[in-house]
């Protein structure tokens, strides 16, 4: 039996991060069930000319740490954008964020957006009392930091069409670092048109300039002292003997291993987890995203240009759609277009009929004004994120850590999205899997 003193499960931007960041000496085993690095983020060459990610992929760098670990990845091979993204709803574009960018809505709506927001504000003016109690639930976070009207018009349907639960099963303040929270200065002015773009954590991104955003991983994977072993699954662990078991037969010990796979897959996998564990873990929840990767000929509709539109309403099967060739050209030959069009919940009804789906699809898009009559449709994949939102209800906090605990004080250290159980973009996994790599380093260090 061959010995490690690390394994990693999963060569995503976790695992690859991780390898990365262990010692020079330090012999590990990267396992990859796929024939490539990325997990989530990969790039598909479709029609052997449009660079296809698994949606919108953009790199929102805030680390200092790790701007220069990806300048040094992809040398001069990142370009800056300006984030185009808009809301459609009630027949309108309005400027993303929604909350700060009412303007152009129907006056009732803007009215009811604002008179919403002065009483969540100023409930003494309005003659209702303030709420001392902290909110405990989403919803209700919602509607204390937006008012009702802003609550009414986005940010309930749009979160509850993307997760696909009721607001009201979810932990207050789960997406506080995401979501923008202009002063009321800014909504009312963005509510008479002066609008102001640049709020939130993603107003500017980088993308490579080549290559989608599959070269980050395979960036890394060259600068790695070992190659990833692909197309490999770890089948079964065995944390007594500290033992992986793998779908080529081998079974390999080792002294630690880092985890990145989806962690309730993990705990299924593992052949000696205690009930309480295998029962915390049921608690577990995420949602499934499905998305079709769509390529075109022709220039599309007024609105093919946006990065990305939020649709809130309904009546639209998707949750979002964007467009890979309107941030980076060359993701689409001359005279051609790509989009992404993401779905959750509320198309699993539809899902069950692909071809209807499709239809669908194809005229929301146009009716929304992304594509045109003339546009000629030239694939149209549907691709399936099974694991794509954790669900942070009310079990999440305690089921989380109790399984975390028990792993750790196994030996076994968890990260990223999905081994992490958490709702972190590409640089917190390259994070998560560098900290990982300094645990293991620091332990070694200490012996
Ligand atoms: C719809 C969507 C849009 C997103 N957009 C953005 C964005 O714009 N910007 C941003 O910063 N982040 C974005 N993210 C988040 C980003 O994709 C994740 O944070 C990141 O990819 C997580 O990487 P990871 O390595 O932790 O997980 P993964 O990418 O899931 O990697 C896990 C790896 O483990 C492998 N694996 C699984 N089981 C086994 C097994 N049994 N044996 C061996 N290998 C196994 C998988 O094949 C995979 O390669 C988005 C996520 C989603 C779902």
């Amino acid at each position: 039996m061959e010995d490690y003193p690390v394994v990693i499960i999963g060569a995503g931007l976790t695992g690859l991060s991780c390898a990365y960041h262990l010692d020079r000496n330090c012999n590990y085993l990267l396992v990859e069930r796929e024939s490539e690095p990325g997990g989530i983020v990969r790039t598909r060459i479709r029609l052997n000319s449009f660079l296809c990610d698994g949606t919108g992929h953009w790199l929102h760098l805030r680390n200092p740490y790790m701007k220069e670990l990806v300048n040094k990845l992809l040398p001069n091979k990142l370009v800056e954008y300006e984030r185009r993204a808009v809301i459609f709803s009630h027949g309108v574009f309005t400027l993303y964020p929604f909350q700060a960018n009412t303007h152009g809505l129907p006056r009732e709506v803007v009215l009811e957006c604002l008179v919403g927001l002065l009483k969540a504000k100023h409930p003494e003016d309005f003659g209702q009392k303030a709420e001392t109690a902290p909110p405990t639930n989403f919803y209700e976070w919602i509607v204390r930091a937006f008012g009702e009207g802003i609550a009414k018009h986005f940010m309930v349907p749009y979160n509850q069409k993307l997760l696909g639960v009721n607001l009201t099963e979810m932990m207050p303040d789960y997406a506080d670092r995401f979501i923008p929270r202009p002063s009321t200065e800014d909504v009312l002015k963005g509510a008479l048109g002066f609008s102001k773009e640049s709020l939130g954590y993603n107003a500017k991104f980088v993308y490579p300039r080549e290559g989608g955003i599959g070269s980050l991983p395979r960036a890394f994977v060259n600068a790695l002292k070992q190659q990833p072993l692909y197309g490999t699954d770890v089948t079964s662990v065995n944390l007594r003997n500290k033992t992986a078991t793998l779908s080529n037969g081998k079974t390999v010990r080792f002294q630690r291993l880092v985890n990145t796979m989806p962690l309730v897959k993990f705990i299924s996998i593992l052949e000696d987890a205690p009930e309480e564990v295998l029962a915390a873990t049921q608690k577990l929840r995420a949602t499934t995203v499905h998305y079709f990767d769509i390529g075109v000929r022709g220039t599309g509709d007024v609105a093919s240009d946006y990065h990305w539109i939020y649709f809130p309403e309904p009546d639209y099967v998707f949750y979002r759609a964007g467009s890979y060739s309107a941030v980076h050209k060359e993701a689409a030959p001359p005279g051609c277009r790509s989009y992404y069009v993401e779905m959750s919940g509320g198309a699993s009804e539809l899902l069950k009929e692909p071809e209807k789906l499709k239809e669908r699809v194809l005229a929301d898009l146009k009716r929304a004004r992304i594509l045109s009559e003339q546009d000629e449709i030239l694939f149209m994949d549907l691709c399936q994120i099974p694991y794509a939102y954790v669900v942070f209800d009310k079990n999440y906090e305690q089921s989380r850590s109790f399984v975390l605990n028990f792993l750790n004080q196994n030996g076994i250290l968890n990260g990223g999205r999905w081994g992490g159980w958490n709702y972190g973009g590409m640089e917190d996994a390259m994070l998560d899997g560098k900290s990982a790599a300094e645990q293991i380093s620091n332990e070694n260090a200490n012996k």
